[in-house]
């Protein structure tokens, strides 16, 4: 057997060490897959009031060790313990919580509506019904954003709808991930039902792209995301993509444009604005750009930037890795070229480990910056002068993930949010609704496809088995064998009575069916 790489995990803010992480072997990956869907197969089979009774217990183990959890999250990403909590801790509960609350609703068999057809399938004593099944094995591939909240909800889904898991967490946050084993285990959920395969995103997540699970739900960049499509192509293994995002905030000029602009700050630097739905785009009407600007401004000159788990007044965190703030670097520099101006931020603050300024932006359409995405904490700013041309340059994206759209007037601003390309619309807050377990989350374009949460998103861990009854009232069927002119005719009064209202002649029509059926 190959050596087991080891993975060094440190402090992106302090660079401090934090522990070394034994690999996964890729050739281990599908003995894991085999264990898991070992396990699932009496997991599956538990009622979903039982599965849903033991998951609360995890829920409890997680609620009692908050602190240890965001505190472990701050660490091995550099972000401020507020938005541990906030963002990982309370959104993984809150969406685990949707899961063992749900599942019972969700996993209700139901019968099968026949419309037009349903006198004529209760006169021939049949019935169908829909009775709902887990798939199998969910692989789940997951990034370091948020190290607890997205591998947490997708593993607490996938489990209560009766599936096993192999979860791969980033290579960056395997910390995080493993704890977060360990509570289910503590939990006694079956030996084997949840697995975590440690390593590489080429050997691991690749080997488990490859293996033959069930369904992948894959939350990451968009080009690896294609080539983890190529890989599960091979085996038709059905997929789910949480993908980027480059989110638009517009501004209209009845907005409370003093808590848009704090939204406009918070939505734009929570996570040091690595979050796929980061506010990425703000259109201003411009008839108020000049109150609006100058009040984001100071929004983000109160911003205290740094690393320090007993100082709760910090407000923004590390970046993952000097590549990722060398990155900003790059695509800032691209945007000057372009002409875009810097209102405040633009360089790497005076701090040990791996930081960007939050960065704003006056910048114009055609420029990369607006277009590409960014990972980290650049905003760009640009005006409009009619709601049409808003709603076309928010549009204007690969991407559709979240927006919103900021307004006074209710339902102007519904009404905008139905001629917006993308999954999630808010109207006056920004990127929370991760946390809303029962609304679904996911986008389109290149923002990906499918959804997590919600009851659509417990759609995409299940099957809902089609199973049809014939009690027999009829010893043949009017097409079955042998062939004949009258078969042909009751055939046609068939399709013409069921779908064409031809009602002439009914009796007789009913009667030939009828004694073609008897034979
Ligand atoms: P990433 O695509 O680099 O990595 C995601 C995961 O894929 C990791 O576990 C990684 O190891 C693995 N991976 C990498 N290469 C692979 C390969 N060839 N085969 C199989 N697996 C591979 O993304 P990241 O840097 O961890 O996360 C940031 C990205 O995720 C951003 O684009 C962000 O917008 C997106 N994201 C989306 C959502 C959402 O819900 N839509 C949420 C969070 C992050």
């Amino acid at each position: 057997m190959s050596r087991r790489p080891v993975l060094r995990i440190s402090n992106p803010a302090t660079l401090e060490p934090l522990d070394d992480v034994e690999c996964a072997l890729p050739e281990e990956v599908p003995g894991m897959v085999g264990t898991a869907r070992k396990a699932q197969a009496s997991w599956g089979r538990e009622s979903p009031a039982k599965r849903s009774r033991l998951l609360r217990r995890v829920q409890d183990l997680l609620a009692e060790r908050t602190d240890e959890f965001a505190e472990l999250v701050s660490r091995e990403t550099g972000k401020p313990l507020m938005e541990s909590l906030a963002t990982d801790v309370m959104n993984a509960l809150s969406v685990g919580d949707f899961a063992v609350s749900r599942v019972e609703h969700v996993f209700r068999e139901s019968k099968v509506d026949f419309g037009p057809l349903s006198s004529m399938m209760r006169y021939m004593g049949r019935s169908s019904h829909l009775v709902p099944r887990p798939l199998g094995v969910i692989g789940i591939i997951a990034p370091w954003n948020y190290p607890l909240a997205i591998p947490y909800s997708q593993v607490m889904m996938s489990l209560a709808a009766g599936n096993g898991v192999v979860l791969k967490p980033s290579s960056r946050t395997p910390l995080t991930a493993l704890r977060m084993a360990e509570v289910f285990k503590d939990a006694r959920l079956p030996e084997g039902l949840l697995q975590v395969a440690v390593g590489s995103g080429a050997k691991i997540g690749n080997a488990l792209a490859a293996s033959g699970v069930d369904r992948i739900i894959f939350t990451g960049q968009a080009d690896v995301g294609r080539r983890i499509m190529v890989m599960a192509s091979q085996r038709l293994t059905p997929m789910t993509m949480e993908l980027g995002g480059k989110d638009a905030m517009i501004v209209l000029k009845d907005a409370d444009l003093k808590r848009a602009a704090r939204a406009a700050c918070w939505g734009s630097f929570v996570n040091s604005g690595q979050t796929c739905v980061a506010v990425k785009r703000i259109y201003i009407d411009q008839s108020v750009e000049d109150i609006f600007v100058p009040l984001l401004l100071k929004e983000v000159s109160a911003l205290k930037q740094g690393f320090d788990l007993d100082d709760p007044s910090v407000s923004l965190g590390a970046m993952i890795s000097e590549g990722a703030v060398a990155e900003m670097e790059n695509q800032l520099a691209r945007a000057l070229e372009q002409g875009a101006k810097v209102l405040t931020g633009g360089k790497r603050p005076d701090l040990k480990g791996h930081f960007f300024q939050p960065t704003v932006l006056r910048a114009e359409q055609h420029m990369d910056i607006v277009s590409n995405e960014t990972f980290g904490p650049i905003v760009a700013l640009l005006t409009f002068n009619s709601e049409e041309e808003a709603v076309k340059l928010a549009n204007d994206s690969r991407f559709a993930l979240n927006g919103s759209v900021w307004t006074s007037n209710a339902e102007r601003g519904r009404e905008m949010a139905t001629s917006l390309r993308s999954g999630t619309i808010t109207i006056n807050n920004v990127a929370y609704t991760y946390g809303l377990g029962a609304t679904p989350w996911g986008g389109r374009g290149e923002s990906g496809f499918g959804r997590t949460h919600g009851d659509a998103g417990f759609e995409e861990l299940m099957e809902r088995q089609h199973v049809h009854l014939d009690r027999g009232k009829f010893p043949s069927e009017i097409w079955w064998h042998p062939y004949g002119q009258e078969g042909m005719e009751a055939m046609h009064d068939f399709t013409g009575l069921a779908f064409n209202g031809e009602r002439d002649g009914l009796l007789q029509k009913l009667l030939k069916a009828r004694r073609l059926m008897r034979r």
